[in-house]
């Protein structure tokens, strides 16, 4: 739970504020000279950097009288990480963790899930069944993360004020060198929300030249120019919460706001999810995973390398979520249960057998 001097009125007002934390292991394994830093955001109330999006965009839904509180059905398509409590209807695709099915279920949403591979505008998929559903309920509303401006607008707000607020108020020293500028930001997109609002927030307040890089799985098809998406081309992937088979309206694909694309794939993800348990102590999901990943690759291209040499830059990549959402997936459970003994874990069996 972030910090906070004060009694907090209720659960809400814990969401966002979350922390930016060196990962100084991982660059020093990478032999990187800049500074890696992580906005970690399973922090906020609800474990996720969408709790901002639910919040802010129900709050705009009351101003404006859209929502009714006792009639109206709040019904959203998602990946399972943008909830808040109202009457609640989540569509939510089969891939999606269980976790994620059980978290929502306890907070007292219905979930309705969705074939993984209906196309994103068939009846079956998790849109079309929530178009169905708010055609067929009174009071059912679509609050819309893939066109809400409160989406993007939420981090523009907040996600990207907090990081421009801690690199400017770090100052730089002999031991830790910073231009106490966001010289570059990664992020993973699905609607694309996270990483537009960050973007403008960066690019009109604070560092107009900060490279923002998005991150997209092989077999999605947000990355710009289109060519990238060409390798893996319509393959399903595990790491959930990015990519999509459709652009959404708040993803910006002007490539001002977004400079620059690493595709990732699974194997890659849930390596860099690993590294960041093992050597920074951060319990990341998946598409933490997918950031960290990209941002090492793009660290390692020739656009990327000056920064990777760079004393001083600051890079940071956006964690998004925690890995509780995901404990019982087999990627995981693999890493953590599977792994060649240790020779301490020898050394106990050896121990225990003896006795
Ligand atoms: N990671 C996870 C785990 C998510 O649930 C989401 C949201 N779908 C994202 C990243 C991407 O965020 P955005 O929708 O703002 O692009």
């Amino acid at each position: 739970m972030p910090y906070s001097p004060s009694v907090l009125n209720n659960a809400l007002e814990a969401v966002g504020n979350t922390p930016l934390i060196r990962l100084d292991k991982i660059a020093e394994q990478e032999g990187l000279q800049c500074n890696l830093l992580g906005k970690v955001e399973y922090t906020s109330a609800g474990g996720s950097v969408k709790d901002r999006i639910a919040k802010r965009m129900v709050e705009e839904a009351e101003k404006d009288n859209k929502l009714i509180p006792g009639q109206s059905v709040v019904i959203e398509p998602t990946s399972g990480n943008t909830d808040k409590g109202y009457s609640v209807i989540i569509t939510m695709p089969n891939k999606m963790s269980l976790e994620k099915e059980a978290a929502l279920r306890a907070l007292g949403a219905e979930v309705v899930r969705t074939p993984t591979e209906a196309a994103w505008d068939s009846p079956d998929s998790h849109i079309g069944v929530a178009l169905k559903l708010q055609r067929e309920i009174p009071g059912g509303i679509i609050l819309d993360q893939y066109r809400n401006l409160n989406n993007p607008l939420a981090h523009e707000l907040t996600t990207g004020p907090e990081i421009i607020d801690a690199v400017t108020s770090t100052p730089s020293t002999t031991a830790k060198p910073s231009s106490e500028k966001v010289d570059v930001l990664v992020a993973g997109a699905g609607t694309g929300g996270t990483i537009t609002g960050i973007s403008r927030a960066i690019k009109k307040t604070h560092n107009r030249d900060c490279i923002v890089v998005g991150v997209d799985p092989k077999g999605s098809i947000l990355a710009c120019p289109d060519t990238l998406n060409v390798e893996g081309a319509g393959s399903l992937y595990i790491v959930e919460g990015i990519g999509y088979d459709f652009i959404p309206d708040v993803l910006s694909r002007d490539t001002a706001d977004v400079n620059s694309w690493i595709k990732t794939d699974d194997e890659e993800s849930f390596e860099a999810v690993r590294k960041l348990m093992r050597l920074e102590g951060l319990l990341v999901g998946g598409s933490s995973g997918s950031a960290l990943s990209g941002a090492l690759r793009w660290l390692k291209s020739a656009e990327g390398k000056c920064i990777a040499e760079k004393k001083g830059a600051n890079v940071v990549v956006l964690l998004a979520d925690g890995i509780r959402n995901y404990m019982s997936k087999p990627w995981f459970l693999k890493m953590a249960l599977e792994a060649e003994p240790s020779p301490l874990a020898k050394r106990i069996s050896d121990i225990l057998k003896e006795s």
